[in-house]
């Protein structure tokens, strides 16, 4: 049998991309993925979809993109808070009729499901339950194994097989990075029937009711996200459980919303990239979590695999379309994503140094804190620093 001209490994959001994204230049398409059909994949996650990926989604499927901006929330205010007091506020004007906004925000879970419903309207083949464990790259095929025993062979593989990938294990490529110390509690809460918080996503440094500790309100679709930044020595189980939940959430969001928790979760962040964005064959390309891990502010993670997602499957295209300029397409995919996830590890990394402060930085944010009032920059600087520098040069995010 002739090998399958690409294969996908992994249905989450940058594998669904990746195989929009190859349907759109007209391949057809076979994703594997280890969890069942019927899964519901838990959690808010990544929330904020940048307009950069509105577009690109858009590109890959018209209608896509302007389908999650329409179901996602765009707040239009910002503040930022230190110990209790503003120092921050802006409330953005309504955006253009017409034209995508600057960000959608809704839960991973639903993005996924856009991306589902798109895959399956561009016939794309799905094998459910199919946990690749073997992969060995050969001149001109990969062959691809499953746990089960089922094989297939592809020219050419995207791996997005997530942090954990067993295709980037297989083909040998390792993670370089560090893991950060301490740890954030992350909690979904769905709207009331009767209406939610006002649509604003509210920055808390040392929160006062939180002793202190670091507080984010993200507005999405149907509800809101809390991320609890606990201190390095805070044993998990003190913010992390359900129970614990229900005792500090009423100190910082009001009575009445305890009752309405979605989704608990624990979250230590990891700074990694791959030390190689396509095997020594230039037949498998890792896009996604398999390829680079970040912490989330700033939104990198997901948002930079779907750019990765549609790089590797241009330069799949062109490497099955030109032969004879295979190797130099995959290469090319393989250092433009590569030099922006090196950009977004870094910008990830001064975000952290704001967000787990020294004590030199703790002394210039409580400086920047009580100059706000008369020094509207330092607020600004209190507003944005947590997320990074916005944009990467090449290849953006
Ligand atoms: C608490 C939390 C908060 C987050 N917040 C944000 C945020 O605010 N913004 C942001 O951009 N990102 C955020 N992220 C990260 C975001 O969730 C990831 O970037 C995103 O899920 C990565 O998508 P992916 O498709 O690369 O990998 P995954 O979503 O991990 O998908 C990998 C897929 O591969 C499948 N798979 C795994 N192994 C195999 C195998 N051997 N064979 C076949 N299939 C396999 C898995 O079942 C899964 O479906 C957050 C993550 C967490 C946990």
């Amino acid at each position: 049998m002739s090998p399958l001209p690409v294969l996908v490994v992994g249905a989450g959001p940058v594998g669904l991309a990746a195989a929009l994204a190859l349907r759109a230049w007209g391949l057809p398409v076979t994703v594997l993925e280890a969890g069942p059909e019927d899964r519901v994949r838990p959690g808010s996650r990544a929330l904020f979809v940048h307009r950069e990926s509105l577009a690109a989604l858009e590109r890959m499927s018209p209608g896509l993109g302007d389908g999650i901006a329409r179901y996602g929330v765009v707040w239009r205010t910002r503040r930022t808070l230190y110990r209790g007091r503003e120092v921050y506020a802006q409330t953005f004007a309504q955006g253009r009729p017409g034209r995508l906004p600057p960000f959608a925000s809704l839960r991973q879970v639903d993005t996924e499901r856009f991306l589902m419903d798109a895959c399956r309207d561009a016939g794309v083949t799905f094998h459910w339950g199919a946990r690749v464990t073997e992969v060995t790259a050969g001149a001109d095929a990969v062959t691809v194994t499953a746990a089960d025993g089922s094989a297939w062979q592809a020219r050419y593989v995207v791996a997005a097989d997530g942090a954990r990938s067993a295709v980037r294990a297989a083909v040998g490529i390792e993670l370089e990075g560090d893991r950060s110390p301490g740890h954030h509690v992350v909690v979904d809460v769905a709207d009331r029937p009767d209406g939610g918080l006002p649509v604003e996503r509210v920055f808390h440094y040392e929160h006062p009711a939180m002793d202190g500790r670091t507080v984010l309100r993200v507005p999405f679709a149907g509800g809101f996200q809390i991320d609890l930044q606990c201190r390095d020595d805070d044993p998990p189980s003190a913010y992390g459980t359900e129970e614990a939940v229900q005792r500090w959430l009423p100190e910082v969001v009001g009575p009445g919303w305890a009752d309405r928790v979605l989704w608990v979760s624990t979250y230590r962040f990891l700074q990694v990239v791959a030390d190689a964005f396509r095997d020594a064959s230039g037949r498998v390309l890792l896009v996604g979590e398999a390829a680079h891990l970040f912490p989330p502010f700033g939104a990198r993670g997901m948002n930079s695999g779907i750019a990765d997602a549609e790089t590797a499957a241009e330069a799949i295209a062109t490497a099955l379309a030109e032969p004879a300029g295979a190797a130099a397409a995959v290469d090319a995919f393989a250092e433009r994503r590569r030099a922006a996830a090196l950009f977004n590890g870094r910008a990830a990394g001064t975000a952290l140094a704001h967000l787990r402060p020294g004590r030199l930085m703790r002394a210039k944010q409580h400086a920047a804190a009580a100059l706000a009032p008369v020094l509207p920059r330092c607020g600004s600087w209190l507003e944005h620093a947590p997320y990074g520098p916005r944009h990467v040069a090449p290849g953006r995010y």
